[in-house]
């Protein structure tokens, strides 16, 4: 019989697993605390249980941890893994280490809806939702685990399009019978579903990074084809609804083009429709893709876009381009590995 993963379930869910199979209401608490703040890997070891409480659990229950498939390390650090998730798919999970931080990249479904055209993930079409214990488990597997400092939910998927696991795992890093992490170390990317914005933004406290790449709606939905029912005009209509306070921060991702998305008019338009929104831009240079023949201009018009930006008062900065060597562009490891199965 195939066992129930413990490890990605919320206080209440294992509340109402220990209820169910007769355990006291306080051994939730107590398993909580063994999945997220201990690190074991069996229910065997979860010693405050008593030895007929762990019996019972593991009748019906494993903690479900799994490790990385494979890793390859870039020269400047950066390392990927890939994670087998929905028995027989591959994901990819990023680890970012920096000066003074460590970063997670996770991902939050295996291939993605959304058909970005520069997206290698995009070019895989849907493969399923993870799991919150899917989405967990690279953070918890990874051997790096320890030197964690930030999470970023930029892999691959599209967080807003599986809000109710992204949700659960957020819950889980964030609560104090969890990870305890403060919102403010996670970051959520999206391309900008506005019929689950909303909720993301009510029921989250973790900061938001908004995929916008052009102003101009025409441009957009070439890129990025989701902008046909969800223009940047909703998006930022929402966002300028919500109390974006001192501690949360909403950025927008913005991937440089050459002769497309980086002139002066894009300059404007871009401080026009943000006037209002206390916000930064990332600037990242585009990773190249089999079968793209775009390409990112050279460093001088890179640098000469950011300091337009900063000159109209947005806060921007350049995002440095890592792990190049190691197919770092969201989803090429994936599909070699899809390739070669
Ligand atoms: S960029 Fe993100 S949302 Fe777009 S296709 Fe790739 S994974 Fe999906």
């Amino acid at each position: 019989m195939q066992k129930e993963k413990l490890y990605g379930k919320t206080l209440n869910e294992l509340i109402a697993v220990a209820k169910r199979i007769g355990l006291p209401g306080f051994a939730a608490k107590q398993i909580a605390d063994w999945l997220y703040k201990k690190e074991i890997k069996t229910i065997g070891e979860m010693t405050n249980l008593s030895k007929r409480m762990r019996d019972v659990l593991s009748e019906e229950y494993e903690i479900g941890l799994s490790d990385p498939e494979s890793a390859s390390v870039s020269k400047d650090g950066t390392k990927k893994y890939l994670f087998k998730v929905l028995k027989d798919k591959f994901i990819e999970t990023a680890y970012i280490p920096e000066e003074d931080r460590a970063t997670i990249c996770v991902s939050s479904q295996a291939g993605c809806k959304m058909g970005c055209i520069f997206c290698m993930t995009g070019k895989q079409g849907f493969q399923g939702n993870l799991s919150s214990d899917e989405i967990l488990n690279q953070f918890r597997s990874l051997p790096e685990f320890k030197e964690l400092t930030n999470m970023v939910y930029m892999g691959m998927g599209e967080p807003l399009d599986n809000i109710t696991e992204v949700l659960k795992s957020l819950d889980i890093m964030t609560s104090t019978w969890g990870y305890g992490w403060s919102p403010t170390r996670i970051t959520v990317s999206t391309v900008g579903l506005v019929g689950v914005l909303k909720e993301f933004l009510a029921k989250t406290k973790c900061h938001l990074a908004v995929s916008l790449h052009s102003p101009f709606d025409e441009e957009r939905r070439k890129l990025m084809p989701i902008q046909r029912t969800n223009t940047v005009k909703e998006i930022l209509d929402i966002i300028r609804d919500f109390d974006i306070n001192n501690q949360r921060r909403v950025s927008f991702e913005y991937i440089l083009f050459d002769g497309m998305n980086d002139t002066q008019r894009h300059v404007k338009e871009i401080a026009r429709i943000l006037n209002g929104i206390k916000c930064r831009i990332n600037i990242i240079r585009f990773h190249p893709i089999p079968g793209s023949d775009s390409h990112s201009p050279d460093l001088k018009t890179t640098i000469s876009f950011k300091e337009a930006l900063s000159a109209k008062g947005i806060v921007t900065t350049l995002r440095a381009s890592r792990g190049v060597d190691i197919q770092a562009a969201c989803g090429l490891l994936s599909t070699l590995e899809l390739n070669r199965k």
